[in-house]
């Protein structure tokens, strides 16, 4: 029968679908043979199954059942029994770590008589009644769905009564007094007593774990972090072990080696005489790992053991919970470590050199997204501006913003346009709106692996933790540091790497690994100045960057429109443009050429005006193709609709009318309004725009092929080696590129025989109108090369209007999940991408060589680099500041 219960023994690493993380972990620990308390798993199908139908399996109590009675067997305890009982706890656990978003229910199956017989069992009753109540406390909170702060309140009065303010202070029979008190609110609060059943309370347990999958915080974090809706959690459902139960028990959490610098060596914290939460909640102050050698170098030694096995046998970087009983550990829960990037990249070539991983599989450890963020620029150490403070930098980064002290601050200054930094004494779940709403968020509590460390490394914010200098007042909502007092909306900044808090902003530098990139590795190595971590950062980043560029199939070019971008393009590694956008060129002073055009009467005015053009464009030709001296440069004819090059008709109609009224507008700008009204169209971007426009005023087309051709001339003659390629932008059918290209063969032909230079220049057109793709077989009969533009192609295949997509309906769209990611920033490979697809595949069939690539957004994307690898493009091409991401996700796709 059984289907949807799993023992620890049964499961394995890889069954994380159906066991969850957590449980697929567990399994795996217990089959290496580590100390992990018995117990077992309940699948993700039994979730899913009960949020489907909104009622547990039927044969699910049966399978707990037999699965609880082998754990029983296994340690010689009963559940909930009177005497030594044993006591559960229930976990959430799903495919994919949502630290903390989910519920766990600890201390299960305690009642009114198994209290007294832990009591008797620990010899401690003080701990027994602190452990019922606790289990009160969360079962009321989690299960039931009462509000936390009664409980605290009850706890607050008690601890009055006992003239204390710590819950450790408290007596056996404080805890009792708490218990009765408890007891009472779940009774007025639900009609019913706290169920003293064990079994009752494991499968209300359970069933509130599957429940806790569609709490809003777990479905904000999954949209945030792009995790399906519909996996369901795992519940595991295993035997507690106390870490507090003396100054020989404790609790802990570590990482085999350090998940923000990734600096080779152990790295964790722990707290004596604690339980669960305790550390991650940030409650009291943790321990360094090493202080735990000092305590009971016994289990430091076993620990330390396991945590080398546990590495050598995922191969690579794992956190680790685990809880000390009396001087005996627990492994309680192991995983893959979340990292900083810089760790990220470090790990990966230490364990290269250590021989337990491959280069390739050192390049899959490591995502052009991480590379992304070591980019941005860090606060400049040289500023001479001292901290007010510091903390542990959890999760590197340079932010500045305003202090907010809770989620509803922070999101109505981020509506705002404002940066916020989030303060709070420690954060919690309930935190995580806020803190996706600011830039940085700063504790006074906690360590390294606190909850706002984990969750921030998770979402590649920047955190300071830890900074117990802090006296946060969340009433008054002020946050003071000796004499020093801040409040709500001043300004500070924090640096996720040294911890360091300073008032007020400060400046920032480049990034020594945008140094690197941009400059190369002496330069890099140089500017470091022997900060031997960073040196090792930039290595790491270099050898894999490198290995990369080796194994990739897909070339990289960039967008760039003048020489100046080229240059900076060029030395990140572009091995080309793939788009140079030149309406750019029309811009500015040059603007009054094009209205030249447009107003022109008769043909020799016109082709006077665009003669004027040739020389200025034959400069920025020559200048870029240059820049790109032996390298593929794809030049777009003149693409956006005319009214971009035009004044605004409502602005101009006003202008000319109040000018009018006080005497006379000026003649010329009467023409322009004539000539804006007479171009007006409702949709211009579905207008008169790309090759259209090209059609109709052909001048336009011929004098900027003119000016390629001309500058192509003018460097060869300078021994120079130029590779301009020209691009038709707009394509819709075959027809309109044939007649374009005749007219540029022509005249690229004129210009070759006049200079007597043999000139041989590419002519393809852009792919960015679904017409186009499905009969690219057909424009591959004039195309040399084709270039698909997805910003384009996008808007036209969903119908969405690419400019409005910041506001109104999409925004909402995203918002409630319609759309889990924007098309416009990663690929949506469903649709857009089939017509990549029809569109290569069209082109190849009819001009097997034909040179395919993409321009556009998502050409730097790392998720669409991978889709656009595996539909056999030769190249993508991006900005400049993203090409060494595109270098790196390139070579992730081809291993
Ligand atoms: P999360 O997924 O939020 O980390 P966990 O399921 O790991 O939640 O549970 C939170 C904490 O509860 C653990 O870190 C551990 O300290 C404690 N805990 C869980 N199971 C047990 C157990 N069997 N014995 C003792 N403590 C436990
Ligand atoms: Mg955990
Ligand atoms: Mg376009």
């Amino acid at each position: 029968m059984a289907t949807y219960v799993t023992q620890f023994s049964e499961g394995n690493k890889d069954q994380k679908d159906l066991l969850g993380g957590k449980g697929a972990n567990l399994a795996e620990m217990v089959n290496m043979g580590l100390p992990v308390p018995p117990g077992f798993t309940i699948s993700t199908e039994a979730c899913k199954a009960y949020l489907r139908t909104g009622e547990v399996p039927p044969t699910l109590r049966v399978e707990v059942t037999m699965a609880l009675r082998k754990t029983e067997d296994t340690i010689g305890r009963h559940f909930g029994a009177d005497e030594e009982p044993l006591l559960l706890s229930v976990r959430s656990g799903a495919k994919f770590s949502m630290p903390g978003m989910m519920e766990t229910v600890l201390n299960v199956g305690l009642n009114d008589e198994s209290v007294k017989g832990l009591a008797t069992f620990a010899k401690d009753e003080r701990f027994a009644w602190d452990s019922y109540r606790r289990l009160i406390q969360m079962f009321g909170k989690t299960v039931l769905g009462i509000e936390g702060d009664l409980f605290s309140e009850a706890l607050d009065e008690i601890k009055a009564d006992a003239g204390t303010t710590q819950d450790t202070d408290l007596t056996a029979d404080d805890h009792k007094k708490v218990v009765a008190a408890y007891k009472q609110i779940i009774l007025e609060q639900t009609g019913e007593e706290f169920p003293q059943d064990p079994r009752d309370q494991l499968d209300a347990a359970i069933e509130a774990v599957f429940n806790s999958w569609n709490t809003e915080r777990a479905r904000l974090y999954r949209r945030r972090e792009r995790i399906a809706d519909d996996l369901g959690t795992a519940v595991n459902v295993m035997a507690m072990v106390f870490g507090n139960l003396g100054e020989d028990s404790g609790t802990g959490v570590c990482f085999t080696r350090d998940p923000s610098t990734g600096h080779g060596g152990v790295y964790g914290d722990y707290l004596p005489n604690a339980q669960g939460e305790d550390v991650v909640a940030g409650i009291r102050n943790t321990f360094p790992l090493t202080k735990l050698e000092e305590l009971d170098p016994t289990s430091y030694a076993e620990l330390r053991a396991a945590m080398r096995r546990l590495e050598t046998h995922y191969r690579d970087l794992c956190d680790i919970e685990f809880t000390i009983e009396r001087g005996k550990l627990w492994m309680l829960q192991t995983r893959v470590g979340k990292r900083t990037p810089a760790a990220a990249f470090r790990v990966a070539t230490q364990l290269v050199d250590e021989r337990l991983i491959t280069l390739d599989e050192a390049l899959g450890r490591v995502s052009g997204q991480q590379l992304s963020q070591l980019l941005f620029p860090h606060f400049d150490a040289k500023s001479g501006i001292t901290a007010l403070t510091k903390g542990l930098g959890a999760s590197p980064g340079a932010a500045v913003g305003e202090i907010v002290f809770d989620n509803a601050s922070a999101i109505a200054r981020q509506k705002d346009g404002k940066k916020c930094i989030l303060v709070r004494r420690e954060t919690s779940p309930e935190d995580l709106p806020g803190m996706i709403a600011s830039v940085g968020v700063l504790t006074a509590r906690g360590g390294k692996t606190s909850h706002a460390a984990v969750v921030a490394r998770g979402m590649g914010m920047c955190a300071v933790v830890g900074a117990e200098a802090m006296k946060i007042d969340t009433s008054a909502r002020t946050v003071q540091v000796g004499d020093t007092q801040l409040g709500e909306g001043d300004v500070i900044a924090i640096d996720g790497a040294t911890g360091e808090v300073f008032v007020g902003e400060v400046p920032v530098v480049d990034s020594p690994v945008l140094t690197y990139i941009s400059e190369g590795i002496d330069a890099a190595e140089q500017a470091v100045e022997g900060d031997i971590e960073t040196l090792d950062l930039i290595r790491s980043v270099d050898r894999l960057l490198r290995y990369a560029d080796g194994v990739r199939r897909l070339r990289v070019r960039a967008n760039a429109d003048t020489a100046e971008d080229a240059v900076r393009a060029r030395a990140r590694g572009a091995q080309g443009i793939g788009l140079c956008r030149t309406e750019h060129q029309f811009l500015g002073e040059r603007r009054k050429f094009i209205e030249g055009v447009i107003l022109a009467e008769t043909p020799e005015q016109r082709d006077a005006a665009l003669d004027a053009l040739i020389p200025l464009q034959r400069g920025d030709f020559e200048e870029l193709l240059s820049a790109m001296d032996g390298l593929p440069t794809t030049i777009r004819l003149i693409d956006p609709p005319l009214h971009e090059f035009l004044p605004d008709l409502t602005e101009l109609s006003v202008q000319v009318a109040l000018a009018d009224q006080d005497g006379g507008a000026d003649e010329h700008d009467k023409e322009i309004l004539a000539a804006v009204q007479r171009t007006h169209e409702a949709n211009p971007m579905l207008g008169l725009r790309g090759v259209r426009l090209g059609l109709k005023i052909p001048g336009l087309f011929a004098l900027q092929i003119r000016a390629i051709a001309e500058a192509t001339v003018a460097l060869i003659e300078q021994g120079r080696k130029p590779k301009p390629e020209i691009m038709v932008p707009l394509i819709g059918s075959v027809r309109e590129l044939q007649i374009i290209r005749d007219m540029a063969e022509k005249i690229i032909a004129e210009v070759s025989e006049s200079s007597g230079v043999a000139l041989s220049i590419p002519i393809g057109c852009m792919i960015e109108l679904p017409r186009a793709a499905l009969t690219s077989y057909r424009i591959a009969e004039e195309a040399d090369f084709f270039s698909f533009g997805t910003n384009d192609l996008t808007q036209t295949t969903w119908g969405f209007s690419r400019d409005d997509v910041e506001s109104g309906f999409f925004a909402e769209y995203l918002e409630n999940g319609v759309l889990t990611i924007s098309p416009f920033e990663t690929l949506d490979a469903l649709g857009v991408g089939q017509l990549v697809k029809i569109g290569v595949d069209g082109g190849r069939r009819t001009k097997p060589a034909i040179h395919a690539g993409v321009c556009g957004e998502h050409g730097g994307d790392p998720e669409s680099i991978h889709f656009f690898h595996n539909v056999g493009l030769d190249y993508v091409s991006c900005s400049p500041f993203r090409v060494p991401i595109a270098r790196l996700e390139a070579g992730r796709a081809a291993v």
